[in-house]
């Protein structure tokens, strides 16, 4: 087996600078020269898994195949390199104490006082390699969260810094991304904050290989000179990183940076070819040049921050280029909709989609929308809680039962047509507990989903407690909404249609999740095909 090759990707200056964006385009052009690569990252706040967090707190919380739920940074993994990640690629320091601390407890350290150095930093090392020991990678890409100079990052950049001698140097490329601000008041880039923190990570023992500066501006020669100079790099690896309008330029950037040449030489690895990237090229082409465009409402409560909603966003993006189509995605605030101004909200629009979510706040607004969309034939596309208040709407409005409602808002309602699945009933515990990962979904030939995939057997990505009571099966099929995706061994409703809708499906998994670039979603390709052809209706 050929010795797996690591590069880390650390962070300085500012948060929110793109350590995700940099290593899954340096990923994507060592993917396309030939190379098997993973990303992983290791995020240093105590929660075991960010499936407990608000998205407020942290954005969405991305799920993989293997039903890890985990940061969002791996959607872009997944949607750069077109390749599934698992509970592996995510590691927190909570999880890292918590399998500490469960070694001690059964005995493992017996005798030995349990400490960061060497325990917790060699647990974080067996996460890294762990990646990479299935044999399946060449290059093993670990970001590590957060900024250089954190308390709680230290354990992982000591154990990057051990890495880097236990593997050899020519096994391991430390990538520093650092901001270069634009002083507009002297008309210059300032490079001191990129020292400091090049400083703090040598404090520590770490000499960066590579310096990517993210800028507004593009950067002289004369400021990439001075930054190699005083950070003790040369010419080559100082990498600039301007400002795009779409995260997917990023790796044509990369590329004309020369960044994967740089790290393969850093790694004594061959270059083999140049990267072809034609999907990825043909992708960027029909995204700046749309023939179409459409306006579609994403219904849901966390709008404030549209990090909550990522994985649906870049969907969007995917399947917009597909159908060269530009797509305005407007957030609509749930809880700011009621019957009297919904058509005032929503009559622009050319598609709703109600977005997934937890708990009552906001749930009226939504099940409004969903009214509205049913109404006026509008194409509808609800996701996970979106299609659960399609069910609940179409109950209350088109079955007559009245205040009709999923048990998660009203346990007491009495007509429970949402309600608690058998197995979570005696769950108590919130971390990880719902129902998480790939499941299969067997479809209708004469649907419009079977339409879309053009398979009849399919599998998505669930993370809920709540479900479709068949109870109300039969009711819901005489009155129009039929299911047409069932979970074959399970009988669990997946997916929901109204035939006789222009375009009404409501999914209880997540598409979003398993949209690339390279691989659209097709029933985001289809949402807005539908779209696009309602607003042609109308013109
Ligand atoms: N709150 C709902 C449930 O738990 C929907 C979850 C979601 O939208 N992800 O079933």
């Amino acid at each position: 087996m050929t010795e797996v090759k690591y590069v880390f990707v650390t962070g300085g200056v500012a948060s929110s600078l793109g350590k995700g964006i940099i290593s899954s385009s340096l990923a994507k052009l060592l993917q396309s020269r030939g190379y098997n690569v993973t990303i992983q990252k290791l995020d240093p706040y105590i929660n075991v898994d960010p499936g407990t967090l608000n998205p407020y707190e942290h954005g969405e919380c991305y799920v993989t195949i293997d039903g890890a739920e985990t940061d969002l940074d791996l959607g872009h993994y997944e949607r750069f390199l077109n390749v599934h990640t698992t509970q592996a690629n995510n590691v927190t320091t909570g999880r890292i104490y918590k399998t500490v601390i469960e070694k001690e407890r059964r005995g493992d350290y017996l005798g030995k006082t349990v400490q960061v150095i060497p325990h917790i930093t060699d647990e974080i090392k067996r996460s890294i390699k762990l990646v990479g020991t299935n044999g399946e990678y060449d290059i093993v890409i670990t970001e590590i969260g957060g900024t250089v100079g954190d308390i709680e990052s230290l354990p992982y950049i000591e154990a990057v810094r051990q890495m880097k001698w236990d593997q050899g140097l020519n096994n391991c490329v430390v990538i520093h991304l650092t901001l270069v601000p634009y002083l507009n008041a002297t008309g210059e880039h300032k490079t001191k904050p990129t020292q400091h923190s090049v400083k703090t990570l040598l404090e520590a023992g770490i000499q960066p290989d590579v310096l990517v500066l993210r800028t507004e501006m593009e950067l002289t020669e004369d400021v990439k000179e001075k930054v190699a100079l005083f950070c003790n790099v040369d010419k080559q690896s100082v990498v600039q990183s301007v400002d795009v309008s779409s995260i997917y330029e990023v790796p044509i950037k990369m590329l004309e940076e020369g960044l994967d040449k740089t790290v393969l030489n850093r790694l004594k690895l061959d270059l083999k070819k140049d990267p072809p990237l034609i999907k990825w090229r043909d992708f960027l082409r029909k995204q700046s040049n749309p023939r179409e465009k459409v306006t579609i409402g994403l219904v849901g409560k966390y709008v404030e921050l549209a990090d909550a909603y990522k994985s649906i966003t870049e969907s969007f993006a995917h399947g917009g280029a597909a159908n060269e189509c530009q797509v305005d995605l407007q957030l609509i605030h749930s809880e700011e909709i009621i019957p009297e101004n919904v058509s005032s909200q929503l009559e622009h629009l050319d598609g709703i989609i109600v977005a997934p979510g937890f708990g009552p706040r906001g749930i009226e607004g939504k099940i409004t929308a969903v009214k509205y969309a049913r109404e006026n034939n509008i194409p509808f596309f609800g996701i996970c809680l979106g299609m659960q208040c399609a069910v609940i709407e179409f109950a209350r409005n088109v079955l007559n039962f009245d205040k009709a409602d999923s048990t998660e808002m009203n346990p007491k309602t009495e007509y429970p047509v949402i309600d608690l699945m058998e197995e979570q009933k005696s769950i108590t515990y919130k971390g990880g507990t719902m129902r998480l990962g790939g499941y299969k979904c067997r479809l209708s030939k004469d649907s419009k989903v079977y339409g879309a995939y053009e398979k009849s057997e399919i599998i998505e990505r669930h993370r809920h407690r709540y479900e479709f009571n068949n109870k109300y099966l039969k009711d819901y099929a005489e009155a129009g909404m039929i299911a047409t995706g069932i979970n074959p061994e399970s009988d669990l409703v997946e997916i929901v249609e109204i035939p006789d809708h222009k375009w009404f499906v409501g999914v209880q998994f997540h598409p979003e999740y398993s949209s690339t670039v390279v691989n659209p979603h097709p029933l985001f390709v289809e949402f807005i095909k539908a779209c696009c052809s309602k607003k042609n209706d109308m013109e």
